[in-house]
């Protein structure tokens, strides 16, 4: 135990070979088999662990459970924990009960306090499901011995950022190619739509998307460019920056490219907490990075279905019109007299009522372009 430890701890630094890492681990005996066995209760599973007998877990668990902390008059449903306050002579209870009186009378001290609260909007979490391999058909089944990696994918960098924000964190397997990976990332950037539309706004509706029409990207991985050349237009994005790279003293020369549609992920080398890069639309650049990477085990779905998993999505405000303020801006207006700011984002009704004659014309000069912000990208 003492040298896969002392492993481990190495790995967390240096490079890890996916498909030797897979051997390795598949070599333990019974390893692979274990961690696919289907488990006890949890309460089980811990007993077992720290050797104990199942009851007095039982005990602890009791003792230490998050309904000790109830005074006992607090209402049955839990949602109205910070509406209904219990009686005690607690200050912070005294002051939340004021705080709340407060906000029932004021509508604007309401929304001033929800629109400050740092948490006031949630990440969206999927836990996979508990599956029992056996009830999933043989060819579905995830192929064993397996590894599963754990990868973030960062916002699309813009100048303005002051740290790279996680937007998403997906689990593959190893068997999987980088384009199953690809395509299972989401971008904004993929949903916005080319061009002014101002001479006719019904076009933006079946106007192909930047995701549908610039297809091409790759992954920066230790040195290598993963090329996505699935579709037979698809750019090669790497060549000028290799050419460049050679042409650059600082840069080295042993970087390669190849066929991302041709990789597993089993056939990288990576190195966990590094930044790599996911680049597509020509310059919407995500830093990735591999955040995990262990066997298969049962508490991972088991359908190849459910690859590559989302774990996490972080969730997005979406963008009010600015004349409304109420619903969600549809619209990039720039150069218009009509607007107060540049660019001015504005919802359906909004920029047809200010921009447009009731024959539906446009009114002076303006361009509009379709806007899809970051709440539009669906999880
Ligand atoms: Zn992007
Ligand atoms: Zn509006």
């Amino acid at each position: 135990m003492t040298d896969s430890k002392s492993d481990n701890e190495q790995d967390s630094t240096n490079l890890i070979n996916i498909q030797e890492f897979l051997e390795k681990w598949s070599q333990i005996e019974d390893f692979t088999k274990k961690a696919l066995e289907k488990k006890e209760s949890p309460l089980e599973q811990i007993a077992q662990d720290i050797d104990l007998p199942v009851q007095t877990v039982s005990d602890l668990s009791a003792v230490c459970s998050l309904e000790t902390l109830l005074c006992g008059s607090e209402p049955e449903d839990k949602k109205l924990y910070y509406q209904v306050i219990p009686e005690t002579d607690l200050k912070t209870l005294y002051y939340q009960s004021q705080d709340l009186q407060r906000r029932k009378e004021s509508f604007f001290y309401k929304n001033s306090v929800l629109k400050s609260m740092k948490y006031n909007v949630n990440d969206t979490v999927h836990n996979p499901k508990l599956q029992n391999r056996a009830t999933i058909p043989p060819e579905k089944q995830v192929p064993t011995p397996n590894v599963v990696l754990s990868i973030n994918i960062h916002r699309p960098y813009n100048f303005k950022s002051t740290q790279p924000m996680v937007d998403q964190k997906i689990l593959v397997r190893g068997d999987m190619f980088l384009t199953e990976f690809r395509d299972a990332i989401d971008c904004v950037n993929n949903l916005a739509v080319a061009g002014d539309f101002s001479e006719n706004l019904a076009a933006a509706q079946v106007a192909p998307t930047c995701g549908e029409t610039f297809k091409s990207g790759f992954l920066y991985i230790e040195g290598t460019f993963y090329n996505d050349f699935r579709h037979d237009d698809n750019r090669d994005y790497s060549k000028p920056i290799i050419e460049w790279m050679k042409n650059s003293n600082n840069c080295g020369t042993t970087h390669k490219t190849t066929a991302m549609e041709s990789v597993r992920f089993r056939d990288l080398t990576v190195k966990l907490g590094e930044p790599y890069l996911y680049m597509h639309q020509g310059n919407c650049e995500h830093i990735i990075s591999f955040t995990d990477v262990r066997m298969l085990i049962a508490d991972d779905p088991q359908s190849i279905d459910d690859y590559p998993f989302v774990v996490r999505q972080v969730s997005r405000r979406r963008v009010l019109c600015r004349s409304c303020m109420m619903y969600t801006a549809r619209w990039q207006v720039e150069e218009s007299v009509f607007t107060p700011v540049e660019p001015c984002y504005l919802c359906d009704g909004c920029l047809t009522s200010l921009h447009y004659d009731e024959d539906g014309n446009k009114i002076g000069h303006f361009k509009a372009f379709k806007f899809a912000d970051t709440s539009s990208v669906q999880c």
